[in-house]
């Protein structure tokens, strides 16, 4: 063995995996199965203490999740990781080791709208106040902090518009307030931007979207970067203090640099319950491997579609980080240089109706609410993802009446543009 580290492609194909030792498979098994029997008493006594660890219950951990949590561990550069049954499960996990009724996080105001939903409504009802700061102005987080903040949440690649954010200024007003950098690194995946290298505490994902790549398998990931102190001013309990069901010992002194992770897994999942099916986790391996081959064919024809969409006469404007005029050109470059990512929007001259015709016209683009297939995808925000939020609220968040999303797949990109050219010209 030579001692070189292995690069990224090697670590999508192989981290976390090796032959099955009973059987010599080489693909990862998918171990479909509840439970499995402790080697004794002792055995069953120490797992429950989390003095080993091992294997009790799939809700609580299951040997085909763990190779897809040390592998995406691995590429995102954490010490640990917990998968999940979606992306917003992997959200209500991570802000519950954090928050206490009556806590506030800061957010980005450019989300996901799923994420825009839950942070409002659901979130409110276990007490956890968002308050809302804008991407493109970083002294709005500064003036959001207060006593009450317990996290920061951004996306590195922004919904819907591919808006870049500037990890590194956000990670230093988190590090200033002595409140975790959480990132959603859905869009980006860690083939195109790495969140941990520019200051992020927790990653998360819906896997749902690029990692798994596909369209057919539902999951989410929590990424501990192991970087944050957990220990001071009593700000995290979860974390600091004796815990009553693990006889007394606190997390973080016990487990370190991946004590989050645990805490995910040991008072998030085992309570709370949205475990990862070990089948989804077999799909969203699979399509791990290819990620690289996959991540750069989705930015190689979304910046073909988006030089097509910036020349034709029925676009207004087009929203894409990786053409040179856009505002977001110098941010693509130093966060995600091998491309900026393949969802973006363009608004149309037409407006509403322009935007409602478009997505009906289109053949080879599914109108759904998806992204990160590896088929090509259109939606209207303003009359589905979005439809909820008031006119001044869609326009905040980058999804006007007049604006389109796409999110480009891996398909020939001349019969992409041909498909939008017969849509966009009838
Ligand atoms: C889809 C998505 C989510 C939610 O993930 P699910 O797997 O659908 O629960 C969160 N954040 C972003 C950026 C997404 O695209």
């Amino acid at each position: 063995m030579s001692d070189r580290l292995p690069g990224f492609s090697t670590l999508a194909v192989h981290a976390g995996a090796q032959p099955d030792p009973t059987t010599g498979a080489r693909a990862t098994p998918i171990y479909q199965t509840t439970s499995f029997v402790f080697n004794d008493a002792d055995h069953a006594a120490s797992l429950f203490g989390l003095q080993a660890f091992g294997n009790i219950y799939t809700r609580i951990g299951n040997p085909t999740n763990a190779v897809l949590e040390e592998r995406v561990a691995a590429l995102e550069g954490g010490t640990a990781a917990l998968a999940v049954a979606s992306g917003h499960a992997a959200q209500v996990v991570v802000l519950q080791q954090l928050m206490q009724p009556g806590d506030e996080f800061i957010a980005a105001r450019k989300l996901y709208g799923g994420s825009i939903n839950q942070f409002t409504h659901a979130f409110k009802s276990f007490g956890w106040n968002v308050v809302w700061a804008d991407p493109d102005d970083i002294s709005s987080f500064e003036r959001a902090v207060t006593p009450r903040t317990k996290a920061i949440f951004i996306e590195s690649i922004a919904n819907p518009a591919g808006s870049i954010t500037d990890i590194e200024a956000i990670s230093t007003v988190a590090r200033k307030a002595g409140v975790p950098l959480i990132v959603d690194n859905t869009l980006a995946s860690p083939y195109l931007i790495r969140p941990i290298d520019h200051g992020a505490d927790i990653v998360v994902h819906s896997l749902t979207k690029f990692l798994g790549g596909h369209g057919n398998s539902l999951g989410g990931i929590i990424v501990d970067a192991g970087t944050f102190d957990w220990s001071t001013g009593g700000k995290y309990p979860m974390l600091s203090e004796p815990r009553p069901e693990y006889h007394g010992i606190r997390l973080q002194e016990t487990f370190g640099n991946f004590a989050f992770a645990i805490a995910c897994r040991v008072l998030g999942l085992r309570d709370l319950g949205p475990a990862l099916s070990p089948f989804n986790a077999f799909m969203i391996l699979t399509g791990i491997e290819t990620l690289p081959l996959r991540m750069q064919k989705h930015c190689d024809n979304a910046k073909a579609v988006a030089e097509f969409l910036a020349g034709h006469p029925a676009v207004a404007s087009v929203n894409y980080a990786g053409l040179a005029s856009d505002k977001y050109n110098q941010l693509a470059r130093k966060y995600a240089p091998k491309g900026a990512g393949a969802v973006f929007t363009f608004s149309l001259k037409g407006g509403y109706d322009a935007g409602v015709s478009l997505v009906s016209k289109l053949q080879l683009f599914s109108h759904l609410a998806n992204v990160g297939d590896t088929r090509s995808l259109v939606i209207h925000p303003a009359s589905t993802t979005h439809s909820q939020l008031d006119d001044a609220a869609k326009i905040k968040s980058g999804a006007g009446p007049d604006v389109v999303r796409l999110s480009v797949g891996i398909e020939d990109k001349e019969d992409l543009i041909a498909d939008l050219e017969q849509a966009l010209g009838a």
